[in-house]
């Protein structure tokens, strides 16, 4: 396909995909393909939603492409001043998200998430004495983030032992893939399955094709998987995805105007509605509320697909994440417990917030410990996972705590969240979140929606579990998000 590549990648790895089509009505019927395709089309899921707004919108063959109203979520933190956030690590977290699978994809003959370090890097406290103390030597994931003693932690460290995964199936196995996404295990009767589903009598208009497919086209074929109900047939033939009508908002796995009735805490969220069309203008909110938001940039699509059991409408993925907790651990993915990791994953470690609503955690760090030894005139430090000191030399192993790096005085305990509080935010109903100020609320008012101010009425939404899960649904294919939150939970005052 298009040989348009930068200097720079012009000797990056082609991954092939054979696709039978149909020549007359330029349509994808199906594409076979083995491990390399098919592990770059599965770490789609291990991406988070920050990191799909972030390759959404770079050029790639195809123009960059908005993403729900996540794009506006993301674009939004990007113009944030960082004193509404608790750190100066809370902005890059949610503009760099970390994968809680990079380990797997690493590995991958082509890896679109370019968040990760490899190898995994970790970093102590420059002041030696402070990384060899008895107890509370810190470990960050960051590197210059601030330790406790106030020196940079900038003393890279590389954990012995780690390794890095193959990806996500097995070495030997082949797939079918649908227009859909949906991936099939390959044999003969799926595909004569597909061709009998599809219609297809005469055998002549098939044609067979084969594809080399660069970086820059898997982030094309990205685009595709969000907007597109037939993403390899519209990136094949190179057809526009009509993002408008491909995006149903489907709401039927939600009891529509219930109010959730769980005992969890709710945040209050005071909506300025237009009567006249009962749409959202914005909202005034608490940091939690802007939390919640901001979190959903680092929860990743896997893990959100999971909870929202296949009514994401979200171009292919629900098929490509149905279709993959329906194949065999035995026979095509590399363990039982790597697909239970890669239909529901997790967050990066350090990545969730203290108050988090939604079913989402994250995963642990192993506990690190600490060995210094004296070599060549100077201490050597090294990252392990034993208790055991490796030989006499070494000093007794310290125990490692984490760095919160949302922490604002620099510990591992103290961290809460992204946005600082108390303060209140102002959320746009495309979830454009910024901090809140009457005056320029008023002249987004007047200038930007020109609504008269008899046409506009306060509603009070509580979001708890349920409506910040469709807050997240909605986030994904509608501009609307809050227009449709208030049309599925709302109480007037
Ligand atoms: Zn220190």
């Amino acid at each position: 396909m298009a040989a348009t590549e930068t200097p720079s990648n012009v000797h990056a790895d082609r991954v092939p995909l054979k696709v039978l089509v149909d020549k007359r009505k330029h349509k994808v019927l199906f594409a076979e393909a083995g491990k390399d395709f098919v592990d770059i089309l599965l770490s789609f899921l291990t991406l988070p939603l920050g990191t799909i707004a972030r390759l959404a919108a770079k050029e790639s063959n195809i123009q960059p492409v908005k993403v729900g109203s996540l794009s506006s979520l993301y674009e939004s933190v990007s113009h944030l001043e960082e004193e509404h956030l608790w750190t100066g690590m809370c902005k890059e977290m949610l503009l760099r998200p970390r994968s809680s699978m990079e380990s797997y994809c690493q590995c991958l003959k082509i890896n679109i998430d370019d968040t990760g370090s490899d190898p995994a890097m970790y970093f102590l406290c420059k002041e030696l004495e402070c990384c060899r103390k008895k107890s509370g030597s810190l470990l960050s994931i960051f590197s210059n983030q601030r330790c406790s003693c106030g020196e940079l932690m900038n003393r890279a460290v590389t954990p012995e032992n780690i390794t890095l995964e193959n990806g996500f199936v097995k070495e030997t196995a082949t797939f079918i893939i649908c227009d859909d996404l949906s991936v099939l295990p390959n044999v003969l009767v799926t595909g004569v399955n597909l061709l009998q589903k599809l219609g297809i009598k005469d055998m002549d208009v098939i044609e067979e094709q084969t594809v080399d497919i660069s970086k820059r086209e898997v982030v094309d074929l990205l685009k595709l998987s969000l907007l597109s109900k037939n993403s390899l047939t519209d990136f094949i033939f190179k057809k526009k995805p009509c993002v408008g009508d491909l995006n149903p908002t489907n709401q039927s796995w939600l009891e529509r105007g219930e109010e959730s009735s769980d005992g969890s805490r709710r945040m209050v969220v005071r909506a300025l509605v237009r009567k006249s069309n009962k749409t959202v203008l914005f909202a005034e909110a608490e940091e939690d509320f802007a939390d919640l938001l901001f979190s959903f940039l680092t929860l990743p699509l896997g893990g959100v697909l999971h909870m929202l059991e296949g009514n994401s409408s979200l171009g292919c993925m629900d098929q490509l994440h149905k279709s993959i907790s329906e194949l065999s651990p035995d026979r095509y993915l590399r363990s039982q417990r790597l697909k239970e990791e890669l239909v529901n994953p997790k967050c990066a470690p350090q990545f969730t917030i203290s108050d988090q609503i939604l079913p989402f955690s994250e995963v642990s760090l192993p506990v690190y410990y600490c060995n210094t030894f004296f070599d060549c005139h100077k201490y050597n430090l090294t990252l392990t996972t034993s208790t055991r000191p490796i030989c006499y030399s070494y000093d007794k192993n310290v125990p490692l705590e984490i760095l919160d790096p949302k922490s604002p005085i620099g510990d591992s305990r103290s961290g809460k969240g992204f946005a600082k509080g108390p303060s209140m935010f102002m959320v746009t109903d495309d979830l454009v979140v910024t901090p809140l100020s009457s005056i320029s609320a008023v002249s987004y008012l007047n200038r930007r929606l020109q609504v008269p101010l008899s046409d506009l009425e306060e509603r009070i939404i509580h979001v708890g579990v349920k409506e910040g899960l469709a807050i997240l649904k909605a986030s994904l294919t509608s501009t609307s998000a809050l227009t449709i939150l208030l049309e599925q939970f709302t109480r007037s005052i």
